[in-house]
């Protein structure tokens, strides 16, 4: 597994914001240049296929470019317990090309199978300061898994899958069409087998034939720090199972940060109001406020004189920037308050301090 990847953008040699049309067409463009069979042998050429079929499989899905677009590799780089962080699990590799290179050559069209399985969505609450520090979550996923009993062949123990007859065992159904430009191939699934290839006769009793049994999972995730609300973390890999030979799909995980009971934020920026009194206002003073670590209080030094709105940023307190560069500032907005519910020597004071200041005003 590489470190250093290259951005999937700068791969297909697009801009940040080529549309689906765009990317498939510079995409198809270099894996025409650096597919296998132009090149035999030429292990560089593999290699960049490989590279572009991956900037392809990311940018083609909005879910995870836009995750990519938030997080770069992070947002789709976290593993699960159990799955490695080869960035080929979970890739229809095969299935993608299979389609793809039918279409370069013109010979087949109209059928497609899923590249994947099922992608499984579900979402996941973390606190300011979970998202801030980054955090190892164990979350539970009800997915399908192969089949126990007939360990995914859908027929009873002891029985086997006949071949399907009506499609001779391929799963695919080939129409041939005469036209003016020569033979046209059209396939379709097998209706007869679903496209399996496969008939049974006796199916299994636990999973009924579907050679899938739901099950929880509990996995753990790494989430990094600096996410913010509405992002997305992808385990490849940890979505439903394919149909027979497809790997499986994606566990998209959106972030939802719970609200905070001081702070908002705003991108990398962390934002707090802090209310003083109007003798502190005046005289200046010296306050503690809440940071993003927990128990930690930061230090704001108020001068004298200090207006409403006054901002006071704490450098490098806020979001740490979600792919390691940098972090964000925090901003102590003061607010001021007037004081109410007066105490006899509160009045007192406050009425001789009016006397001072009407005096100073007529003086003046
Ligand atoms: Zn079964
Ligand atoms: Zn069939």
């Amino acid at each position: 597994m590489s470190k250093q990847k290259r951005d999937p953008y700068e791969v297909l040699g697009v801009s940040r914001n080529a549309t689906a049309d765009e990317i498939k067409k510079a995409y198809r463009k270099l894996a025409r240049k650096y597919h296998p069979d132009a090149n035999p042998g030429d292990n560089q050429a593999a290699e960049r296929f490989k590279e572009v079929s991956e900037a392809y499989s990311i940018l083609s899905d909005p879910d995870q470019r836009a995750a990519y677009d938030n997080l770069g590799w992070a947002g789709l780089g976290a593993t699960a317990g159990g799955t490695g962080g080869d960035p080929f699990a979970g890739f229809g590799f095969g299935d993608i090309f299979g389609s793809i290179f039918s279409d370069f050559f013109g010979e087949r069209r109209g059928f497609r199978r899923e590249a994947t399985g099922k992608h499984i969505r579900i979402s996941l609450e973390l606190t300011f300061e979970e998202a801030a520090s980054g955090v190892k979550k164990k979350i539970t996923v009800k997915k399908h898994e192969t089949c126990s009993r007939c360990n995914g062949s859908r027929a009873e123990p002891g029985t086997s899958p006949r071949r399907c007859s009506v499609c001779g065992g391929s799963g695919v159904e080939e129409i041939r069409q005469r036209t003016p430009f020569g033979i046209m191939i059209n396939q379709t699934i097998c209706n007869a087998c679903n496209g399996t290839g496969e008939m049974v006769d006796h199916p299994c009793t636990l999973c009924k034939g579907t050679g899938l049994e739901e099950k929880t999972k509990k996995i753990t995730v790494d989430i990094p720090a600096g996410i913010d609300d509405g992002q997305k973390v992808i385990i490849r890999g940890e979505g439903e199972p394919g149909p027979h030979g497809v790997p499986p799909g994606n566990l998209y995980i959106i972030i939802r940060l719970k609200p905070h009971k001081y702070f908002h934020r705003e991108g990398n920026e962390l934002i707090y109001e802090h209310t003083i009194n109007i003798a502190q206002a005046a005289l200046g003073d010296t306050i503690y406020v809440p940071t993003l670590v927990k128990g930690e209080k930061a230090k704001v030094k108020i001068p004298p004189g200090t207006e409403m709105n006054t901002i006071f940023r704490l450098k490098n307190k806020g979001f740490p920037n979600v792919n390691g560069y940098g972090r964000g500032d925090m901003h102590v907005i003061i607010r001021i308050s007037t004081p109410k519910k007066l105490t006899p020597r509160e009045k007192e004071l406050l009425t001789e301090l009016k006397e001072i200041w009407a005096a100073k005003k007529d003086g003046s």
